[in-house]
């Protein structure tokens, strides 16, 4: 597993020289942040800082957080602002989540948060260009808006919602573009557990995956 931070500048804005204090006054629409236990994936059980950005293109008909689509209902708050109450909380690292967080071009966000100390995960659909400094790169792919291409090179791990057996040949086809040390994790849709049986037969005949669980929702925790 490649463990050291990723770095993708953004080709919109050139501000990578840019001081602190510029990076810092950067705003984003912010639709919550919140200290909580991650529950999905490898990193699941940790304690981690969630920032879940406002704004997303792919609207998936089955999303859980459809309030987070229209970034103009969300106040924007600086990065400053951002990585202040995330080093305050006591987390090691933070988990940018969205909406789709790639929307925003995350190196003011990213590069603050770095200097802060904490170490960044992404959660994303890959279907916006690559930016920020990043420790961490979760996929999880939608159908309804395919990811770049550029995203597979550096994916840690691949994270795909299954509701129906199509789903798993979705799975694959993204797995087969991903680095060979990427872990591989099936997780049911939370309202759609039919899916379970499926995936179970699946991981049992194909053990290079994984299954994950929305377990924070079972303990019922943000
Ligand atoms: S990509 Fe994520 S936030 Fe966007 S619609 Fe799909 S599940 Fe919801």
């Amino acid at each position: 597993m490649n463990t050291q931070t990723k770095m993708f500048k953004t080709k919109e804005l050139n501000i990578s020289k840019a001081s602190p204090e510029i990076y810092s006054s950067v705003k984003y629409p912010l639709m919550e942040a919140f200290y909580t236990i991650q529950g999905e994936g490898t990193h699941s059980g940790k304690p981690a800082y969630f920032i879940r950005l406002a704004g997303c293109d792919v609207k998936c008909w089955w999303c859980d957080v459809k309030e987070s689509w229209d970034e103009t209902k969300h106040p924007k708050i600086t990065a400053g602002e951002i990585v202040g109450n995330a080093k305050s909380s006591n987390a090691s690292f933070v988990v940018i989540t969205g909406g789709e967080p790639l929307l925003h071009n995350l190196e003011p966000l990213t590069l603050s948060l770095k200097q802060a100390g904490l170490m960044v995960h992404l959660e994303t659909s890959g279907s916006s260009p690559l930016t920020g400094q990043l420790d961490w790169i979760t996929l999880s792919p939608k159908r309804f808006k395919k990811p770049l291409d550029e995203i597979f090179p550096y994916v840690d791990e691949l994270k795909v919602v299954v509701l129906k057996k199509k789903d798993l040949e979705w799975a694959e086809e993204n797995a087969q573009k991903c680095p060979s040390d990427t872990n591989l994790l099936l997780q049911p849709e939370w309202d759609t557990p039919t899916s379970i049986p499926l995936i179970v037969e699946y991981v049992k005949m194909n053990p290079k995956w994984r299954i994950s669980l929305q377990t924070h929702k079972f303990m019922n925790v943000p």
